[in-house]
């Protein structure tokens, strides 16, 4: 076959290109050379790179736990995130450890130049500032094969991934009046590749989404406000703290020093400003019809919705070591900029504050992401992969975990080995990408526990060992990394080894329980025995019988999780391994569903449209029926024999 004629005039060849650098790219981009990829990471501007649109905060409820997961499998969320918190808080730990989720509030500018150094220590990994305006895509085979930027440069791929956020045909709102073409504030938005999408036949849809007013905090008056410290000083989140981190240019090394938040509320005469306005918002006036996040509404949206809410809480927010500058979170807002600075005036210690940007609300295409294979893989063309908002998602961990994945398939696929899915019982980002391309989205989609059947198996603390095994499969990992890998593991075997042999008498312990609230002990009994009571901390347990001192934190966490919640971990991994031997049973992309009479009309309808991978992923479809899936199974078996007999 003759090359395809857009092989001339490359200035570079890559496997993989990445277009964008936000949350799904930079992650996209680092799987892919983690994973022995020559990669180019093309967009618009080098500045922006990891760039965080909206609350600069890392982490929360299932959001925490994809941190941990990117982390695991060599991401660089986490480490960007140690680089540059200034703020912590462990949610849920009222409610024990199986459900505790990490959040760290970040430092705008150094999260970015964390991101951004983290990118550039891999050598096979090239940043390229441009505009990408259309992907070089070869007719006859319907492959992609490179990317063209608007300023005329042309690089080859064997795989490209489109990680373009909001930003393909982006419209910023500020009320009804104002609407400007915009990516986010203060940058063009993409329509030139958004319109050769179009020609290629992909199906696009709209969302919205919308981000608060920011103000100077030298014009705070903090004097009544509530004060939140951050928790403790160093959270790590990364298991990549056993070793140096880099340190950014002025030196910054983990963990810069820490800042308070504070808490505020808009009151009655602030709900009364929005309802005076209300149909000079954007959202409420009409000038936007699409949907946006139902879990980070706007503060017109609860204004309406809970008319009856006496206040609303509000956070102030660092922005940055280097600024004065605070995200006013719980405010989002597309009222008119004038308004915006009246409802502001009306908080309790802003009556003075200086309003230095204009919440907005912003709209973009979304392509519905059933139109991707389980891989992240366009179904319509070969090498083309779509990551993160474009998917229609919200959130930047729900951005980065697709990232990983889909970059990390790139890599793959361009170096032609087998693609790889993590599965919904070992990961968030296996029920994220799973929900996307088997149920598809009618509202932004955001990570909740509630979306995993898996959420006391698949936690926090233990992403390593979840997902380790497909590190290691899939080479994402340096021998130094994959030695701190295996210690961290063989630790956690360690401490539930030393929990089941060592035995404590009630000298030793009766101060910790007595700590714990539990009842003293009235002969000696095994450390595991102790460790399975409620509020009894296992790390307590060992340093009460001086021993386990060698043996890390985190890991004697997940031990005692292992041992306190044994009845139930047994069950959901008896219901993973079901699901497991499901998802053996692949189903080819030819099955002519539509000739299946045995199934019901709805089934072949969705299944045609879907084309699951596996039995597992085909169970998953809303509406077919568990009857449906038996004759599918008996169908393909009958044409496996009849296929067999021709042989
Ligand atoms: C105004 C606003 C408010 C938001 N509010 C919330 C919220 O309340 N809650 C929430 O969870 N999430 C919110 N988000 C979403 C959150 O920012 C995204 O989910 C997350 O950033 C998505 O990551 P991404 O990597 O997909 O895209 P982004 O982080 O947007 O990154 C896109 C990247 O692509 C680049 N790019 C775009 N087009 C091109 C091109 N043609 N060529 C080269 N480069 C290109 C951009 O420069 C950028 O680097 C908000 C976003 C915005 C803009």
């Amino acid at each position: 076959m003759a090359p395809p004629h857009f092989t001339e005039h490359l200035e570079a060849t890559f496997d993989v290109i990445v277009i964008g650098a936000g949350h799904a790219g930079t992650e996209a981009a680092v799987a892919a050379a983690r994973s022995g990829a020559r990669v180019g990471i093309v967009t618009s501007a080098l500045e922006t790179i990891g760039q965080m649109s909206c609350n600069p905060a890392i982490g929360g409820v299932a959001k925490g736990t994809v941190v941990r997961e990117v982390d695991a499998l060599g991401g660089i969320m986490g480490r960007a995130t140690d680089l540059a918190s200034l703020q912590f808080r462990m949610l849920n730990r009222s409610k024990g450890p199986a459900v505790w989720a990490p959040r760290a509030q970040c430092d705008r500018g150094l999260y970015r130049r964390a991101v951004r150094t983290l990118l550039e220590e891999h050598a096979s990994l090239q940043t390229i500032q441009g505009t990408v305006g259309r992907l070089l895509i070869d007719a006859e085979s319907r492959a992609v094969g490179g990317v063209e930027t608007l300023e005329g440069r042309r690089f080859g791929a064997s795989a490209v991934v489109i990680t373009t956020g909001t930003f393909l045909r982006g419209r910023i709102h500020i009320g009804t009046e104002t609407k400007i073409s915009g990516g986010r504030a203060g940058e063009s938005a993409a329509t030139h590749l958004a319109e050769q999408l179009d020609d290629v036949g992909l199906v696009v849809e709209r969302f919205k989404t919308g981000t608060p007013p920011r103000i100077d905090g030298r014009s705070v008056d903090y004097t009544h406000l509530e004060r939140q410290d951050s928790e403790i000083d160093a959270f790590d989140y990364s298991w990549s703290h056993f070793w140096p981190t880099p340190r950014l240019t002025d030196g910054v090394s983990r963990h810069p020093a820490q800042m308070p938040c504070w808490i505020t509320f808009l009151g009655e005469s602030g709900k009364r400003i929005i309802e005076t306005n209300i149909a000079k918002s954007a959202m409420y006036g009409g000038a936007i019809a699409s949907r946006g996040p139902r879990y980070c509404p706007s503060v017109e949206d609860k204004i309406v919705k809970f008319p009856a809410a006496e206040r609303h809480q509000l956070f102030l927010e660092p922005e940055g070591h280097d600024t004065s500058e605070l995200y006013v979170n719980g405010l989002s807002t597309s009222l008119p900029a004038p308004v915006q600075l009246e409802i502001l005036h009306s908080v309790p210690g802003l009556e003075r504050a200086r309003m230095t940007r204009a919440g907005y609300a912003i709209e973009y295409d979304y392509y519905p992401p059933t139109q991707l294979d389980a891989t992240l893989q366009v179904k319509a063309l070969r090498g083309l992969f779509f990551a993160g908002q474009i998917n229609g998602t919200t959130g930047y961990e729900e951005a980065a975990g697709q990232g990983l994945a889909a970059g990390l398939n790139a890599a793959r696929q361009a170096l032609g080995k087998d693609g790889i899915v993590l599965g919904r019982e070992s990961s968030y980002i296996g029920v994220l990408i799973d929900d996307l391309v088997t149920r598809g989205v009618d509202e932004p989609y955001r990570l909740f526990t509630s979306r995993s059947e898996f959420r006391l198996t698949v936690r926090q603390d233990n992403a390593i060992r979840r997902l380790a095994a497909i590190g290691i499969e899939c080479e994402l990992y340096s021998a130094r990394e994959l030695a701190v890998i295996e210690r961290r593991l063989a630790d956690e075997d360690a401490a539930l080894r030393l929990a089941e042999t060592a035995s404590i008498v009630p000298t030793q312990a009766d101060p910790v329980l007595l700590r714990a609230g539990s009842a003293p002990l009235a002969h000696s009994v095994k450390i595991a025995e102790l460790a399975k009571r409620q509020g009894v901390s296992l790390g307590d347990l060992f340093a009460a019988v001086d021993s386990g001192r060698e043996l890390s934190a985190d890991a004697i966490i997940t031990a005692e999780l292992e041992l306190k919640y044994a009845g139930y971990f047994i069950r959901e991994r008896d219901q993973a391994a079901k699901m497991r031997r499901m998802g053996q049973f692949s189903l080819s992309e030819d099955i002519p569903y539509g000739e299946l009479q045995s199934l019901s009309f709805e089934s072949r309808q969705k299944l045609t449209a879907i084309r699951p991978s596996t039995l597992a992923q085909a169970a998953r479809i809303p509406g077919v029926s568990p009857t449906d899936l038996q004759n599918l199974v008996l169908e393909i078996e009958k044409r496996r024999r009849m296929a067999m007999t021709k042989l």
